[in-house]
């Protein structure tokens, strides 16, 4: 590891599905003896975090619940190991110095300690697709200004960005982004229209965490995905193409201007993008399954179908009238999707609010600075609360 100079590392979000898997790949990449850990974040499962601080030797552990500070305090006590609570103390952990950052922290939360990590020029392993849909340039420009590199983690892009060679990067015709269909590929939207979270997370492929698994169902992930893709690859909206491919085998591709197709294919397993965007440009060992063509026989694949699942539709809606749709977009979608996991509001609804909300802040502004982009966010939060308290006084 020592000529990478990534030894050492922060994870931001280290509890979550992501967050563990990266811990998997340091510890089979040689754990605390090859790496440094600087800060590890958690929320609410100090247990988990104060394990994982005590296990890879971590520097610093910070929760962002600060009702939780005490418990993580007293789980820590005599290790020497520093511990911390709230927001500040995620920026601060973003900002300690490290060489690899992952941006693992769930929806607009891992924004502030993500950009802090950006601009003091940490690579940045990016799985939190929200920072580039609400702040999409900002925050590219935040990761370029401060020197250090951005390597998606998101399997599809890391697909892409493997697929895609710097020097090539003026032949790309078009982005090809797969997507499972999720639970729900086959259902009408009269089925979509009574499911709950319990069954919306039960995911044909993958075991992630609670939004992404129910972003997955309603394909609203597919539609940060797009948005993701075009801030990373720098493509325009018409050269992003989505395909369901129920095998989750293809992770995506990049189409070339001499008609050739360009794809990387695995498991289903977050550790080989985790794997790559850490040792990226080389590429490491590890122990997850390998592809069984045989067993495979075969992979199909289907057109997505925008009625059924609008979210789609909206990614491009977003992207046509860019300013700070993408982070309206992403702020009111995430107050929806709490709101179906209280059961206020049913499984279609979450993209109705999204949509609306959309609609009302159309010409609400570009975003010149960072904190037009936070504005856009809590707006759009406050909006979303707002068509959610009016629905449920429909119902
Ligand atoms: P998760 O819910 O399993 O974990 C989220 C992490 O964020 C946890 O460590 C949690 O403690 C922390 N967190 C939650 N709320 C927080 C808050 N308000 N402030 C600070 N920290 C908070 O989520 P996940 O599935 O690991 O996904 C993390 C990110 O990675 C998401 O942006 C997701 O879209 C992206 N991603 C995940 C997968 C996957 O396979 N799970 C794949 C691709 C991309
Ligand atoms: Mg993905």
């Amino acid at each position: 590891m020592a000529d990478m100079d990534r030894s050492r590392i922060s994870i931001l979000g280290s509890t979550g599905s992501i967050g563990v898997n990266t811990l998997d790949v340091v510890a089979q990449l040689g754990g605390r003896d090859a790496f440094d850990i600087v800060a590890i974040t958690g929320n609410s499962n100090v247990a988990l975090l104060a394990e994982q601080a005590r296990a890879f030797g971590a520097r610093l552990a910070v929760t962002a619940d600060e009702k939780q500070y005490a418990a993580l305090k007293d789980a820590l006590s005599g290790t020497g190991i520093e511990v911390a609570a709230g927001r500040a103390a995620l920026v601060e952990a973003g900002q300690r110095p490290s060489d690899w950052v992952m941006a693992a922290i769930v929806g607009t939360a891992g924004l502030a300690p993500t950009v802090a990590a950006a601009e003091r020029g940490a690579d940045i392993a990016l799985a939190n697709k929200e920072c580039l849909v609400s702040a999409g340039e900002l925050f590219v420009n935040a990761v370029s200004d401060g020197g250090g590199k951005l390597i998606p983690v998101d399997s599809e892009h890391s697909a892409i960005f493997q697929s895609l060679e710097d020097d090539q990067r003026h032949a790309v015709e078009r982005i090809v982004l797969t997507a499972s269909g999720g639970p729900f590929r086959t259902f009408s939207r009269e089925q979509m229209a009574g499911v709950t979270a319990d069954v919306a997370r039960a995911h044909p492929n993958w075991s992630m965490g609670l939004k992404i698994s129910i972003g997955s169902a309603s394909m609203f992930n597919k539609a940060l995905e797009m948005i993701e893709a075009k801030h990373l690859f720098g493509v325009r909206p018409d050269q992003i193409e989505v395909i369901v491919h129920p095998q989750s085998v293809i992770h995506s591709m990049v189409g070339y201007t001499d008609g050739s197709v360009l794809a990387q294919l695995g498991c289903p397993d977050m550790r080989t993008a985790i794997g790559y965007a850490l040792t990226y440009p080389d590429r490491p060992k590890l122990d997850v399954e390998r592809l069984d063509f045989a067993k495979l026989a075969r992979l199909d694949f289907e057109a997505p179908d925008e009625v059924r699942f609008p979210a789609l539709r909206l990614a491009h809606t977003a992207m046509d009238r860019g300013g700070v749709q993408g982070a309206v977009m992403n702020a009111a979608e995430e107050i929806a999707f709490h709101a179906f996991c209280d059961k206020r509001i049913g499984f279609l609804q979450m993209a109705d609010i999204a949509e609306q909300v959309m609609d009302e802040m159309v010409g609400y502004g570009t975003a010149i600075t960072m904190d037009d982009v936070f504005a856009a966010d809590t707006e759009a939060r406050r909006r979303a609360a707002e068509a959610i308290a009016q629905k449920e006084m429909a119902a």
